[in-house]
């Protein structure tokens, strides 16, 4: 197909993700990126002279970025460093109760039990096995595959896997089936966080969404320098395929001719002719016009809810009191007063899990006592940054009532002002136009809402989409995976290849 032409809107995982496929496949991909480097929000802050990761922390499922690198030809080991960390998170309480998770899951096992009991522990463990079940049940028909509908989901699990759905009661939330699970509040509050990775309440998700346990348990890696190094290394993989990648240059109107895609208009003026576009940014851009009247049609008009955003803070400084490891969760004691104030009412939680990953730790290389390290603190927030309501002291009051809980939980540090950088929804929402700062697409809510989200092709013939909003959903290799499947739904699409000429080839095959 070297005479099919793609613009690809946007270089965040998934826009570097696709682009690279195509490409390989042989087609000319120009990839426009509006900001002045990729990765979306995969980002960098640099705070005190320190550069910090400020957007994705956590690296699941490495086979995603494994096979992309396979398929293109080349290795992701010779392209990033990935270390697999030993502890996936520790996690802490106001009354000084502590617990890690580890990659070996029975060191998880041995800790559970020291935690709250052997009878827990036994517990934990069906918990895991479970989670397990549910992963593999749903891994190839649906987060490998192209988005299913409920009736396509349940044709291709087979037996098993509608017996493992069945068995977690698929219409149950996360946190009712958690509650049924394990007895232990703090590890029903523990493992009720990972509707959080899908910015969702654990009190709406699914109890599906048990399977992101065990995408844990399956490794987490540190990127050596940052996540900022994988979104570096997509580029080189994609430009190494034949991509042409603009940064800075934003993508204001995608141009349709006779109802079907023929290019797009960049901010400045210019025209790039095309014969498909992928458009990795939040589809609310395209709801909301602002890529132009006529790309609106590429998706549902009612807004699905947004998923959670986030007040962040990029800090630079040293820490003690309590002993850190890479990724680190401080929970208060109620923490369904959380997800009430962000879903109920919209406004910032009064008493916040906080979220801090020490990104000099993990691997090795832990700062000596009083030497500055890189942190990344994280709040969920409600996606409202485009309210024109917020004050600078709603931010502040989050900011204090966060410092409250660490030091609550023993961590003592000062970060000075100029050792800190905080970002908010509001700054978020105009990063990621149209988002209101949802960091993770819509909401996963009932159980239904896994099949509400966008798939990669689009009502409007030679438009697709890709991204953590679009099927399978938010995160870096989901988000990747999504990359794929618009790859894919462009390659198969008719109207592309009734665009190709028919050509005679040797042997007398007549063939598109
Ligand atoms: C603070 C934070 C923490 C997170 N933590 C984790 C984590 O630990 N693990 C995890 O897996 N995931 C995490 N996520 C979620 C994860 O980062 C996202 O799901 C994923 O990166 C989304 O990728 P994407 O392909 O949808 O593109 P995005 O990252 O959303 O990038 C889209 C790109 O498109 C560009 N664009 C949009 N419109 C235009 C236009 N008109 N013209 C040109 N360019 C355009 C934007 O500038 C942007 O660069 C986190 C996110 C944040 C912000």
């Amino acid at each position: 197909m070297p005479e099919t032409r793609v613009v690809v809107v946007g270089a965040g995982v998934a826009g570097l993700s696709c682009a690279a496929e195509l490409a390989h496949a042989g087609m000319q991909v120009t990839l426009c990126e509006s900001a002045p480097s990729v990765g979306g929000k995969m980002r960098t802050l640099h705070v005190d002279g320190a550069a910090i990761d400020a957007g994705p922390t956590v690296m699941t499922m490495r086979w995603v970025f494994d096979a992309l690198f396979t398929r293109c030809g080349q290795r992701l080991g010779d392209a990033v460093t990935l270390q697999p960390l030993a502890v996936l998170a520790r996690h802490f309480w106001g009354d000084g109760s502590t617990l890690d998770l580890f990659a070996d899951r029975r060191a998880s096992e041995d800790a559970v039990g020291r935690f709250a009991g052997a009878a827990e522990a036994r517990r934990f463990a069906a918990f895991c096995r479970q989670a397990a079940q549910v992963y593999r049940a749903l891994e190839a028909p649906y987060i490998r595959a192209a988005a299913p509908s409920m009736a396509q989901l349940t044709q291709s699990m087979g037996w098993q896997g509608l017996a493992s759905l069945t068995r977690i009661g698929p219409m149950r939330s996360l946190m009712s089936s958690l509650q049924r699970q394990l007895h232990h509040p703090k590890l029903q509050q523990l493992f009720g966080r990972y509707a959080t990775y899908c910015g969702s309440s654990p009190w709406q998700a699914p109890a599906t969404l048990m399977l992101i346990a065990e995408v844990e348990m399956q490794g987490v890696w540190a990127v050596q320098g940052g996540m900022a190094a994988l979104a570096e290394a997509l580029a080189a993989l994609a430009t190494s395929q034949g991509v042409d990648l603009r940064c800075a240059t934003a993508v204001q109107r995608i141009e349709l001719t006779g109802g079907r895609v023929s290019g797009v208009r960049l901010q400045d003026g210019s025209h790039l002719e095309a014969d498909a576009v992928v458009f990795n940014g939040d589809p609310n851009a395209l709801r909301q016009g602002l890529l132009g009247e006529p790309a609106r049609a590429a998706v549902e008009r009612t807004p699905p809810p947004r998923s959670l955003s986030a007040v962040t803070w990029a800090v630079h400084t040293a820490t003690a009191g309590v002993a850190l490891d890479r990724h680190n969760v401080f929970f208060d004691d109620d923490y369904a007063s959380e997800f009430e104030a962000i879903f109920g009412t919209g406004t910032l939680p009064p008493k916040p899990t906080v979220y801090l990953c020490a990104q000099d730790r993990g691997v090795g290389k832990d700062p000596a006592p009083g030497q500055a390290e890189r942190a990344l603190c994280l709040v969920n927030a409600p996606a409202r940054g485009d309210w024109p309501g917020w004050q600078e002291e709603d931010w502040q009051t989050c900011e204090d009532h966060t410092m409250k809980l660490l030091q609550r939980c023993g961590l003592r540090w000062q970060p000075q002002p100029h050792q800190m950088q905080r970002c908010t929804p509001v700054t978020f929402h105009q990063r990621f136009a149209a988002s209101g700062g949802a960091l993770y697409g819509q909401a996963t809510h009932g159980w239904m809402a896994a099949f509400g989200r966008p798939g990669a092709s689009s009502p409007i013939a030679g438009l697709f989409l890709a991204g953590g909003s679009v099927h399978p959903g938010p995160g870096v290799p989901m988000a990747a995976l999504s990359g794929r499947q618009a790859a894919a739904a462009l390659m198969a699409s008719p109207a592309l290849t009734k665009r190709c000429h028919p050509v005679a080839t040797s042997g007398g095959t007549l063939t598109h």
